[in-house]
């Protein structure tokens, strides 16, 4: 990971989210609803795909989203670079919420896993709370990383930006 002007702390290693899961109560995203969750709880339902900082646009009352990302995304890692001091740099940067998970119209994927579990699903196999590891995302191809995406610096008109993917 490459370190730029906008780090804040040493790089962040995604692994060590799961490396000690020994106070977690088995498969709790099945046993309580989300305003159950405690803190810890609902930090590690987060599957660190990234999609969520794509930028999108609202048009004629539906969300688009485009593959414009915000430039403190880590494209690599799929996260952000700045977490600690997000809201405080970001205007637009979003808290994942109760509220947020249900404003419509809908700015989360319909992959994020906090829309599925407030839908009444299950987590996807591939989520790193069932595998175990960060990096399953990123093998299942369900994160940002790999796709053809243009840092928001570089972008005039993000109409022109649309994606269709299916998994937003
Ligand atoms: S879309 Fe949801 S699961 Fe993916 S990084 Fe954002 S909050 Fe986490
Ligand atoms: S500042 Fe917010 S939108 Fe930007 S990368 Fe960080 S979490 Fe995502």
């Amino acid at each position: 990971m490459e370190k730029d002007e906008n780090w804040l702390d040493e790089p962040y290693d995604p692994e060590s989210r799961f490396a000690d899961m020994g106070d977690i109560e088995p498969e709790f995203w099945l046993k309580k609803p989300l305003e159950k969750m405690n803190k810890k709880e609902w930090e590690l339902l987060c599957d660190g795909c990234g999609k969520c900082c794509l930028n999108k646009l609202e048009i004629k009352g539906k969300i688009k989203f485009t593959n414009t990302y915000c430039r403190f995304l880590d494209t690599q890692s799929c996260l952000c670079k700045i977490y600690p001091e997000r809201f405080r740099k970001v205007n637009d940067c979003r808290d994942i919420t109760i509220q947020a998970i249900r404003e419509k119209p809908r700015w989360l994927p319909k992959t994020c896993a906090y829309v599925l579990l407030d839908e009444g699903k299950d987590l996807p196999n591939w989520h790193p709370l069932k595998t175990g590891k960060a990096a399953s995302v990123h093998q299942a191809k369900a994160s940002l990383k790999g796709r053809t995406l243009i840092n928001e610096s570089e972008v005039e008109d993000y109409e022109n930006y649309i994606v269709e993917w299916k998994d937003l």
